[in-house]
């Protein structure tokens, strides 16, 4: 039977700031996303089993129904009964790259692939708006997953705007294997704190996304100035994350020091990434802070050498098909 091989590529987020609440729960929010190399492969197949079996090696991501890949193939079987009871099941393997449970969209991007997957294998022939709003049933980065490249996000992260990609520079990415923040805690975390600024009157909603809109990073990211993308990063949840783990403040501090063009924590974190010109300066930077961060842990007798590091570059795609077997 025929399988598919796709590529799913991580994001990060060069801006997120929390405008407010939404009478769903969620937050309201405007982000700049941003996809790059560094992704996972997803091969889907059919089966005759009626039924979808899920496999991945990594000890850390679920193998069941709670697997967000799964999870976008019982989504297309729902919505396609008669279509699924003509193919039959799907196999889905998953081989990890993106660090799981670190702000980089792993599961997003995996179930984006699944979408994208399933529709070519059945012969759907979904647009990507279609695709994308099938996606925002799974998770508020699953629609950016799909398409990729450099976009604004608003609402929960589910609306896109596509602003010109920036897929000429390299980054660094660091993230302690022991340390994984919940996303839900950070954003409740940061609503303890910071709910007296939250903003919910649609009209000052809308004239803050109108500053990041005509802000001057969306300006830097349209005239692709590496040196003024690097300054106006920014992230609200670093606020309630770095204190709470000073471990990742401090890789973050490293990188500074270093002198790379910028460095934040992405997403809810608790991943710090840090934007480089090009790939020897990314690679001599991350080989410094790893020993600047191991010396410094080994005199604090907290050592913790569980500081990994990914050299990767911006993208400008999203779900690719790499084949067809
Ligand atoms: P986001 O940036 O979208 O908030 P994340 O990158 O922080 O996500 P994920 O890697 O998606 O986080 O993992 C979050 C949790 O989701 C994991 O702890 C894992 O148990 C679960 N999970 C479900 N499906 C997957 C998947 N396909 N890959 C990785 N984790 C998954």
């Amino acid at each position: 039977m025929q399988s598919y091989s796709l590529i799913a590529p991580g994001k990060i987020n060069l801006y997120l700031e929390i405008i407010g609440d939404r009478p769903d729960g969620f937050h309201e929010l405007v982000m700049i996303l941003q996809s790059i190399e560094l992704a996972d492969h997803i091969n889907i197949k059919a089966n005759d089993i009626q039924a979808i079996t899920l496999h991945c090696h990594h000890p850390q991501v679920p193998k069941d129904e709670t697997n967000l890949a799964y999870r976008a193939a019982q989504l297309m079987c729902q919505t396609f009964p008669e279509v699924y009871a003509n193919y039959g099941g799907i196999d889905i393997t998953i081989t990890k790259n993106i660090p799981v449970a670190a702000g980089l969209a792993g599961g997003s991007t995996d179930a984006a692939a699944v979408l994208v997957g399933i529709d070519l294998m059945w012969g759907l022939g979904l647009t990507q708006p279609e695709l994308q709003e099938l996606g925002a049933k799974l998770g508020s980065d699953v629609p950016f997953c799909i398409a990729g490249g450099t976009a604004i996000a608003t609402g929960r992260g589910e609306t896109l705007d596509p602003i010109k990609d920036l897929d000429n520079l390299w980054v660094i990415l660091a993230k302690y294997r022991n340390i994984s923040v919940s996303t839900p805690w950070a954003y409740q975390a940061y609503r303890q704190n910071y709910s007296n600024k939250y903003v919910s009157d649609p009209e000052n909603i809308e004239i803050r996304r109108e500053l990041v809109n005509s802000g001057a990073l969306v300006n830097a990211i349209t005239n692709q100035n590496s040196r003024e993308i690097g300054k106006l990063l920014y992230n609200d949840l670093e606020k309630v994350v770095l204190p709470k783990y000073p471990l990742v403040a401090q890789v973050k501090s490293a990188f500074a020091s270093a002198g790379v063009l910028g460095t934040m924590m992405s997403g809810s974190g608790p991943t710090v990434f840090a934007l480089c010109e090009s790939e020897s300066q990314a690679k001599t930077i991350a080989r410094e802070v790893r020993s600047a961060t191991t010396q410094r842990l080994s005199f604090a007798e907290t050592a913790d050498p569980n500081l990994d590091f990914w050299v990767t570059k911006l993208s400008s795609s999203g779900i690719q098909l790499q084949g067809r077997d």
